[in-house]
């Protein structure tokens, strides 16, 4: 901004206009040319030795109050005697269009109110780009914090919204409410503006992932959204798409013939079982029975031979025997599923199960069958993942930890490997060398070429 100084009275004034410029001088601003009416900081260093000298410095006031009658983002100061040492609280109330007030040689308040001034419209400029920003954006688009841009290679996209399932010992619907489908163009907004930001693999998410589009009359189902969503993927350079979590009760054969069929796709399905004895699961609301569930893993496995199974199970959900809990032992030991998400049963407030039933399995038991389940689960998964040993695998590599990187296979198994160069966001190809029930190592075959930073056009 340009500046102009005033300046009545003695030499000292003359001196303290002086350090006024300069204080302004440092800021950026620089004086105006000619009477200073063009100025945009106007300032008048007063003098009160004489009647004289007041009325000349209050009648150029009376000039700037004009000014800032009609323009009013200009900053009026007094400066000098007339402010003098002590609020000049006459001043403010005789003056109120005068910005700031200064004591004899000290610019300091000029320079704080311009700071301020700045930091305002800093502030306001800030503020006008990020609406400009929402504005551009389209419904569903998504903009990742700073931190994670270009740095996020995985992110989830919720697609289904609550739950109208109603299991009895679960609150998701009593928090997230009703079941409700996001549209589809929304959910391809939020994976285009994802994949601009630099991420490579997308989740799908929601309560129940496969009753997608359910709410809709005549809607899309999960599988037509994942034929859109993978062409999205081919377009933007999203490598991977999973979606989770699903119900036994709406797994079709169209739905797992589609991840059969679209490569970028995971064969990777996450389905509770919850419970392996019928009566506990009719107990839950779950709405099927254990063979029932024996039937599906079946038919995953025939429709995609490499797929991936994760399940989730409570122990010690109330009435639970001993015996049918080993039910639940000798399901999982059947079935050889790749992961299982276990928890101890607690009752959450609202719920069927908190308010009909008893709570009455000891802690000590539940505990117990954690611990069993947790045991036949490593074993199970260790001998699962042992057959990976030689094998050559593409890995979506997700970071470095501790000086290895950290990456997935397509069964979202976690495989790290040493290798210079940077693959954070690449797919590399690399051969496993040890296995272990919660991770594999494996190394770079010789050919891998060393990679090249991706290119992330970050948003
Ligand atoms: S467990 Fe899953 S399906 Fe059952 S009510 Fe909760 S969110 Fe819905």
């Amino acid at each position: 901004m340009r500046y102009h100084i005033w300046t009545l009275g003695c030499q000292m004034n003359v001196a303290d206009s002086q350090l006024l410029a300069s204080e302004l001088e440092k800021m950026g601003h620089n004086a105006a040319p000619g009477d200073g009416g063009d100025a945009d900081i106007m300032v008048v260093n007063t003098c009160v030795v004489r009647q004289s000298a007041e009325d000349k410095g209050l009648g150029r006031l009376q000039l700037l109050s004009k000014i800032k009658e009609t323009q009013p983002q200009k900053v009026i100061g007094v400066m000098g005697c007339m402010v003098g040492v002590r609020d000049p609280l006459w001043m403010r109330q005789r003056l109120p269009y005068v910005d700031v007030f200064m004591p004899p040689s000290d610019p300091a308040p000029m320079v704080s109110f311009l700071k301020e001034r700045q930091n305002e419209t800093r502030a306001l400029a800030l503020e006008a780009e990020a609406r400009t920003r929402r504005d551009a954006l389209q419904d569903g688009e998504l903009i990742l914090p700073l931190h994670e841009r270009g740095q996020l290679v995985s992110a989830q996209v919720p697609i289904v919204y609550g739950c109208s399932h109603a299991c009895t010992f679960c609150i998701i619907p009593f928090r997230r409410g009703v079941e409700r489908s996001r549209r589809v163009g929304e959910i391809v907004a939020h994976i285009r503006s994802l994949a601009l930001q630099g991420v490579k693999e997308v989740t799908l998410l929601g309560q129940i992932v496969d009753r997608y589009g359910k709410d809709i009359p005549d809607g899309p189902d999960l599988a037509d959204l994942l034929r859109v969503v993978h062409r999205v993927a081919e377009d933007v350079g999203i490598e991977r798409i999973r979606f989770l979590t699903s119900h036994p009760n709406w797994m079709t054969d169209k739905l797992l013939k589609t991840v059969a069929d679209l490569p970028r796709v995971m064969p990777h399905i996450e389905v509770p079982i919850q419970a392996g004895d019928d009566s506990v699961l009719a107990r839950m609301r779950r709405g099927y029975t254990a063979d029932q569930y024996r039937k599906l893993v079946a038919r995953i496995r025939k429709i995609i031979p490499q797929v991936a199974i994760h399940t989730d199970i409570i122990v010690g959900f109330p009435g639970e025997t001993r015996a049918q809990f080993m039910e639940t032992y000798r399901i999982l030991e059947e079935l050889k599923l790749d992961k299982a998400h276990l928890a101890r049963y607690s009752p959450r407030p609202q719920t069927v199960s908190d308010r009909r039933m008893d709570d009455d399995v000891p802690d000590g038991e539940k505990r117990e069958r954690h611990r069993m389940l947790e045991d036949l689960q490593a074993r199970v998964v260790a001998r699962i993942n042992a057959q990976y040993l030689g094998q050559r695998v593409e890995v979506l590599v997700e970071d470095k930890h501790k000086n290895r990187w950290r990456a997935r296979n397509p069964q979202n198994k976690l495989v790290f490997f040493e290798a210079e160069g940077d693959w954070k966001g690449r797919l590399a190809t690399v051969e496993i060398t040890w296995t272990g029930p919660w991770s594999m190592q494996a190394r770079l075959p010789q050919e891998q070429p060393v990679a090249e930073p991706p290119l992330v056009l970050a948003g």
